[in-house]
């Protein structure tokens, strides 16, 4: 049962589902909303597949911590990752980008020029392991001035968001991969921040728990999941509630875009007792990219500073 074994039980700190064939079973549950197009699903679906091929191969990424590290460094205030790489190997990252590359490719023939990121020297050996180190502390803009400074998107001749796109989805099975395997021993209770636990990267979607109202939040890139409060914005700690609100649309129920004025950001919410059920929020974040519209069109950004394909 997919539900117990990767969203319900107890300690259980993970959102992806635990293989490929659960995934794509919910993924059939939804229906594409007006506007997205067929083409695109099929690049998500292959985009996941990529992931969890991947994520087969690097194995149950061996976890760096035993608990009672893991929770001393919660204790201290500092996400697991800080100061240190996630492992990831050279030659099936370059594997992982290439696969990633023709998916987008068959979606869109005007973005093959990414084919050309493989041969630039910056993404070969030692290049590509320096580039590797650093991206440990990159978030979405910091990629994306990474490969400006660096004219990759010059190279590929699409632009430098698109480069950071890549390049981040490419990382996700080596996160994703520690991810479950830390999820597994921690639940991150211990953990009072608006940004993850193990990577530090910012959440990209979060859920309001049925059983309890609880608000957990899900780290876009490793998917470990974490308890934050609900009157408080992640991405700022602004507590004024006069400057949180909400907004929802008819055509998604359940589903509630927060809004935060102190600094203009917005995180896509699922209520899963609206709902009816429990939900893979990875799936929830690309079934409603209308309301990402929405929200940027009344001047708020995505927290996590990275932008969903459309
Ligand atoms: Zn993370
Ligand atoms: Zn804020």
């Amino acid at each position: 049962m997919l539900l117990q074994q990767s969203l319900g039980g107890m300690g259980v700190a993970f959102g992806l589902a635990v293989t490929w064939p659960e995934l794509k079973r919910e993924m059939d549950r939804y229906q594409p909303v007006a506007g997205m197009e067929e083409s695109l699903i099929r690049f998500y679906e292959q985009l996941f597949q990529i992931w969890y091929e991947f994520r087969e191969r690097i194995g149950g990424a061996t976890a760096l911590w035993k608990l009672e590290e893991i929770n001393e460094l919660l204790r201290q205030d500092h996400f697991l990752l800080h100061g240190r790489q996630v492992p990831v190997d050279g030659p099936l990252y370059r594997h992982v980008l290439g696969k990633i590359v023709e998916a987008l490719s068959c979606l869109d023939p005007e973005t093959s020029g990414l084919q050309k990121l493989l041969e630039l020297p910056d993404l070969q050996e030692l290049n590509l392991a320096e580039f590797l180190a650093k991206s440990t502390s990159f978030d979405g803009e910091k990629m994306v001035k990474y490969a400006r400074d660096h004219k990759w998107d010059e190279a590929a001749g699409v632009e430098a968001e698109l480069v950071a796109y890549v390049l981040f989805q490419a990382l996700g099975p080596f996160y994703q991969s520690l991810g479950a395997s830390v999820a597994a021993l921690s639940d991150f209770s211990l953990w009072q921040h608006g940004f993850c636990p193990l990577c530090g990267q910012k959440p990209g979607m979060a859920m309001l728990r049925s059983d309890d109202g609880a608000r957990i939040l899900e780290c876009w890139l490793c998917h470990v999941q974490w308890q934050f409060p609900r009157l408080q914005c992640p991405f700022c700690a602004n507590k004024d509630f006069t400057k949180l609100q909400f907004f929802y649309t008819e055509e998604h129920p359940g589903r509630r875009v927060q809004l935060c004025d102190c600094c203009k950001s917005y995180l896509k919410t699922a209520v899963t007792r609206e709902i009816g059920r429990e939900v893979i929020l990875e799936l929830e974040n690309i079934f409603t990219v209308q309301l990402d519209y929405l929200a940027r069109r009344e001047g708020y950004l995505p927290g996590e500073g990275l932008t969903l394909l459309s």
